[in-house]
């Protein structure tokens, strides 16, 4: 990473991280003393009912691509974080899939899961001897992984799940990134993924060129990505070999539900399966 590049990326997180600080603080006085507001948001994690919830994403979405509502999860959402034990609204989301659809929190198998959501990986730390973190920044998980080149690590069909949400639209090369997740995951295993999707947009945008993270900011909505699905994801997944079951909030679950639970509408996550 150039110099550069690393002090604007140290920048934009300064003003994020102060801008969230103060919301915070005020959110979670709010929350402790405004007894007239009723306390209607419920966490999945921590079982607990709370009056205000914290805000998340970036207020400096300024992409004019997408308009707003266009990509569920991404941009300012003044209702994500549960002021209590601090869990997002996609991690609860991801959470609320696993435990209805899949049977990965009862049995010891076999999980990757990269840049962990930390309350996903706290219900399966020291239950589950066979669950690896992985990120490709050092500190952020057990192990350093590069989804593009995992074969020092792991052999071939080794993976009952690999959970990965909101990570492929930052690896550059998305097609090895494919490859080596089917080569590590077994035949009947599952790839558990979520990632942006502007349902605006018919064709997946990308552009690769785009190596500043102010360029990638107005280009895509984010510093760190190289992509932006659109309405061809599910044509591109099986391309890439997989047969895709998706779980989108809005569909499977009622208003009330999604308001309750502070899910984000539009919100998919996916259990990929290799043809
Ligand atoms: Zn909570």
């Amino acid at each position: 990473m150039k110099l550069n590049e690393k002090f604007i990326n140290s920048f934009f997180l300064l003003v994020e991280m102060n801008a969230t600080r103060i919301t915070t603080c005020f959110r979670r006085a709010i929350n402790k003393y405004a007894f007239w507001i009723s306390a209607n948001n419920y966490c999945l994690f921590c079982k607990q009912y709370s009056r205000i919830n914290l805000p998340h994403g970036t207020l400096l979405t300024i992409s004019k691509r997408y308009l707003k509502d266009g990509v569920p999860a991404k941009g300012l959402r003044v209702n994500a974080v549960c002021p209590i034990c601090g869990s997002y609204d996609r991690e609860r989301f991801l959470n609320y899939i696993l435990e209805n659809y899949s049977t990965i929190f009862s049995e010891n198998y076999h999980i990757l899961h990269v840049a962990p959501e930390k309350n996903i990986k706290d219900k399966f730390d020291g239950k589950n001897p066979n669950y690896i973190t992985g990120d490709i920044q050092f500190g952020k998980a057990n192990q350093i992984v590069d989804l593009t080149d995992m074969k020092s690590q792991f052999d071939d069909n080794f993976f009952d799940y690999i959970i990965c949400s909101h990570v492929l639209q930052d690896i550059v090369n998305e097609e090895n990134a494919l490859n080596e997740i089917k080569r590590v995951l077994k035949n009947d295993g599952f790839l558990i993924l979520s990632i942006p999707i502007c349902f605006q947009m018919s064709k997946t945008l990308e552009n690769n060129n785009l190596t500043f993270p102010i360029e990638r900011l107005i280009y895509f909505g984010n510093r760190n990505h190289v992509r932006m699905y659109g309405n061809d994801y599910l044509k591109r997944l099986n391309d890439f070999g997989f047969t895709v079951q998706q779980f989108q909030a809005n569909k499977i679950l009622s208003h009330d539900k999604i308001l309750q639970n502070r899910f984000i509408a539009g919100d998919i996550v996916m259990f990929c399966k290799i043809n």
